[in-house]
């Protein structure tokens, strides 16, 4: 995905540069590539379903929800936005394989973001189905969904910080509401912690802790088959936006790169993404999500060798796969967001400071002078 076609769907999404050139061999596999025509509902394995679950106005298209059949009735991974569209194509999805929406008994999302987790609320209303969360998510639900005008002022302040120009202030502070509709704020049955086994019968799922995108996001792990479900943490060609925003934590990209390291010791079969299609060198991916921000690291560095600079001209000096003026509204705040982001785990690790203000100026410290 490149920036024209951001996984940007509504919380912060993926970064806005393009993918490898040439996909690789195994990535033909599985459910379609982006480009290719809208997926159906695939068998992953016996008794185990994608059903793709479409997104409203979004280049992403469709969240893939896996479905893990039991005698006691579905299991859910994701759920999608709470549109009547999303609702229909996956109770029709269901359907076609011999399951039915009011028989599901668990959803388990893998984050907060509103295409994961925005229809769970509907689906156990059907259901009676309990929701699992990572707490550090379910934690977020209160400020960004029931009450946001505080995380609103604390987003206006950020951007002030990060040198958003006046005019540009108010509608970037307020890109993501459109989104709040599509999202039932429903508070999760079940926490997950790292390392938790939610109850699937029949199957060996361990839920693996991987903050970044998202400060609770989960990855789970299918012992018995050796499947990788990866959410929006490690997908086949988009780089998952790592946003520097006031729900975010301390230093989120170096949360992301110690959760890449993180799934190196699974052998792994294949991945199951949220989106895009399924893939089966986890382990290549991984390096190619490493070296991706080696590279913006270094990028920034660069742009640091001219001179102090606020956060929004570094991310308007950044490459992007767009002119820098083509990318508005909620995109350029995710922009924006990543180029803190590597800011700030520069900073951590000595090689940028900070003078804060309004705006917060960087600089390189003399360790990276050389
Ligand atoms: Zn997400
Ligand atoms: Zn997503």
């Amino acid at each position: 995905m490149t920036s024209t076609s951001r996984h940007d769907h509504g919380h912060s999404h993926a970064s806005a540069t393009p993918p490898a050139p040439v996909p690789r061999a195994q990535r033909a596999r599985g459910a379609a590539a982006a480009d290719e025509p809208f997926p159906g509902v695939e068998k992953v394995r016996d008794g185990l379903w994608s059903i793709p679950v479409p997104l409203p106005n979004n280049s992403l298209r469709y969240v893939l929800v896996y479905v893990f059949e039991t005698d006691r009735g579905p299991y859910l991974m994701d759920a999608g936005w709470n549109t009547d569209d999303a609702f229909s194509a996956l109770k029709s999805g269901l359907e076609e394989v011999g399951c039915d929406v009011t028989d599901v008994q668990g959803v388990m999302v893998t984050h907060i973001h509103p295409d994961h987790y925005g229809l769970a609320g509907r689906i156990r209303e059907a259901s009676g189905a309990w929701i699992s969360l990572h707490p550090a998510d379910a934690e977020l639900i209160h400020d960004r969904y029931d009450e946001p005008d505080d995380l609103l002022e604390r987003v206006a302040q950020a951007l002030r910080r990060m040198g958003a120009p006046d005019e540009e202030l108010a509608p970037l502070q307020n890109a993501a509401m459109p989104v709040r509709p599509l999202v039932d704020p429903v508070r999760p049955d079940v926490l997950l912690e790292d390392g938790a086994r939610p109850e699937v019968p029949g199957w060996d799922l361990t839920a693996i802790w991987t903050p970044g995108h998202s400060p609770g996001h989960l990855c789970f792990y299918e012992a018995g088959l050796e499947l990788m479900l990866s959410g929006d943490h490690v997908l086949p060609r988009i780089t998952p936006n790592i946003p520097f925003h006031p729900q975010a934590g301390a230093n989120p990209l170096g949360d992301y790169l110690a959760s890449l390291d993180k799934l190196e010791p699974y052998d792994v079969r294949e991945v199951l993404p949220a989106h895009e299609y399924r893939f089966d060198d986890l382990h290549a991916r991984l390096e190619e999500l490493r070296q991706h921000h080696r590279d913006r690291f270094a990028e920034v560095v660069a742009i640091l060798r001219q001179g102090p600079d606020d956060a929004w001209d570094i991310a308007s000096r950044m490459k992007w796969s767009r002119p820098w003026d083509d990318i508005a509204g909620f995109m350029r705040r995710a922009a924006v967001g990543e180029a803190v982001s590597h800011l700030r785990a520069l900073e951590i690790d000595g090689i940028v400071r900070v003078e804060d203000g309004e705006p917060a100026l960087w600089s390189l410290t003399d360790q990276a002078a050389g």
